[in-house]
């Protein structure tokens, strides 16, 4: 597995454990180059679930495109991956209790979004954006705005 820290592929695991009751393994890896620990998420490929794209294509759901897309907005955040792994893990629960099997990407950027709002703002904005293309400043501020009330509940407009 390559090492976040150096790019280095070789580790050595030092501890394995069932996680998200038994469906998967937690993994906990040292890396030999630099000795970085670091942990890693073992799960069953998905099956039967699809992910309606805008262009009307279909492919199959995929965790990493997930994970790559949460860490790309957590960029020099202080958001770890072990966090990253629990906001793909809660999405990848809401696909796999979806009534459908095949799920609008929309709907799976809206779950990530309802996930990393609570985690860091930064981040969520910057997913936010990318995922809903913002088409002007104003619906940049607009959706900064909306972060308000999350962070002081008690103020009222
Ligand atoms: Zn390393």
């Amino acid at each position: 597995m390559k090492c976040p820290f150096c790019g280095s592929e070789e580790d050595r695991v030092i501890d394995s454990r069932p996680a998200r009751e038994g469906s998967a393994i937690r993994r906990r890896r040292e890396c030999v180059q630099c000795s970085q620990r670091f942990t890693t998420y073992e799960f069953i490929e998905e099956v039967g679930t699809f992910v309606l794209k805008a262009n009307g294509s279909r492919e199959p759901f995929d965790r990493t495109k997930v994970l790559k897309g949460i860490k790309i907005a957590c960029t020099k955040r202080p958001v770890g991956l072990e966090l990253i792994e629990q906001v793909v893990a809660a999405v990848e629960a809401k696909v796999q209790s979806a009534e459908t099997r095949e799920i609008p990407s929309s709907q799976i950027g809206e779950w990530v979004m309802g996930e990393l709002r609570g985690v860091d703002e930064v981040a969520y904005v910057r997913f936010a954006s990318v995922y809903r293309r913002f088409e002007n400043v104003d619906e940049f501020v607009r959706e900064l705005q909306t972060l308000r009330p999350v962070r002081d509940s008690s103020q009222s407009n």
